[in-house]
């Protein structure tokens, strides 16, 4: 069985096949890069828009395949950007009807985590998920995915992209960062805000913006902040593991590719002997392959939609979805 997904949630267009060995047959992403400042909701959508045939086209022909062998169409229902959203359910829409396949519905932040704990092999891991919109850290409980603590404010990786533009990088700022902060040598004080189980980013970018403007070194400035922002990470995930006596924790969201945020949360678990696991960086950022997979398991379990009920949810909550998949069957790897 070959599924196609299709994501845009925020500032990536993609488009991606899976087989149901979970083997991304094919893969054609594009990211809106705006041209100054963060990103514009509408500006995003008309790229998504214009992009979408091309990226199809190739995914088409990269995934080898006639139509006849997909065997559904999966697509980001929500969370996201309104207008980016419905670019992607469009053309999600549009594919199922003309190739009469049926349309699943997936939501984003399960996806995440789904493509994560398929390709480790792992049965029931947390999930950190640390991106540019969403930082949440994310289980599996009673038939739903649940937030345990996220983000009060911005997510991470809005918070590194926010403070890379004042530095004089462009969106993404997250590898401008990260390239910074290898050349670091003093870590700075700096606010480190863990409320229980949730983290927030507003009060350290001011802070690092006060320090920037005190003349502080780009590279200590990235390696202060990479430092707070990633121990806050680690920590929440942490509690999580250890109130849950969690045995598996996987990493999602595009900051999820950063080098030191890998070690620290690989040196936490190490000491818990908890197993962790980070997809391929082209798996951690937005991509249609994760959705793709999550509407195996979707379809799997019967979750298709009309289309004239498919209508996006910017704000739908990772635990508003019934993860039925996981109540039929607690494989990894076996949708049915
Ligand atoms: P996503 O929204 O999951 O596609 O991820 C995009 C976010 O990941 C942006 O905020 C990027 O700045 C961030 N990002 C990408 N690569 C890195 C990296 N190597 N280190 C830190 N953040 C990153
Ligand atoms: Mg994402």
């Amino acid at each position: 069985m070959r599924v196609l997904g299709i994501e845009s949630t925020a500032h990536t267009a993609s488009v991606g096949v899976i087989d149901e060995t979970a083997r991304v047959v094919a893969s054609a992403t594009d990211m809106y890069r705006p041209e100054q400042g963060g990103i514009h909701p509408r500006e995003a959508a008309n790229h998504h828009a214009d992009l979408f045939p091309d990226l199809l086209e190739t995914a088409l022909s990269q995934s080898g395949t006639d139509v006849s062998d997909i065997e559904a169409i999966a697509f980001s229902q929500g969370p996201g950007l309104g207008p980016c959203l419905r670019a992607g359910a469009t053309v999600a829409r549009m594919l199922s009807l003309t190739w009469g396949r049926p349309l699943i519905p997936v939501n984003h932040c399960v996806a995440h985590l789904e493509i994560a704990r398929v390709l480790s092999g792992f049965d029931d891991p947390v999930l950190l998920y640390a991106s540019g919109g969403n930082t949440q850290v994310v289980a599996y409980a009673h038939g739903r995915y649940r937030v345990l603590g996220e983000t009060l404010d911005i997510g991470v990786g809005n918070f590194l992209d926010k403070l890379a533009l004042g530095m004089g990088a462009s969106f993404p700022g997250g590898p401008a960062i990260e390239r910074w902060a290898r050349e670091g040598r003093h870590v700075h004080d700096l606010p480190y805000s863990v409320h229980g189980m949730d983290v927030s980013f507003s009060g350290l970018l001011t802070a690092a913006k006060t320090l920037q403007a005190r003349g502080v070194s780009k590279e200590d400035l990235s390696l202060s902040v990479e430092s707070h922002a990633y121990a806050m990470l680690c920590e929440v995930a942490e509690r999580a593991i250890a109130h849950l006596g969690a045995r598996e924790l996987v990493l999602g969201g595009g900051v999820a590719c950063n080098q030191r945020l890998r070690r620290m949360v690989e040196e936490m678990a190490r000491a818990r002997g908890v197993r962790t696991f980070a997809p391929p960086p082209s798996l951690c950022v937005d991509n249609g392959a994760m959705i793709a997979w999550t509407g195996i398991l979707a379809k799997g379990a019967g979750q298709e939609i009309d289309v004239s009920r498919s209508g996006v949810l910017p704000r739908q909550r990772t635990d508003q979805v019934e993860a039925t998949w996981r109540v039929r069957t607690r494989s990894a790897v076996s949708p049915e």
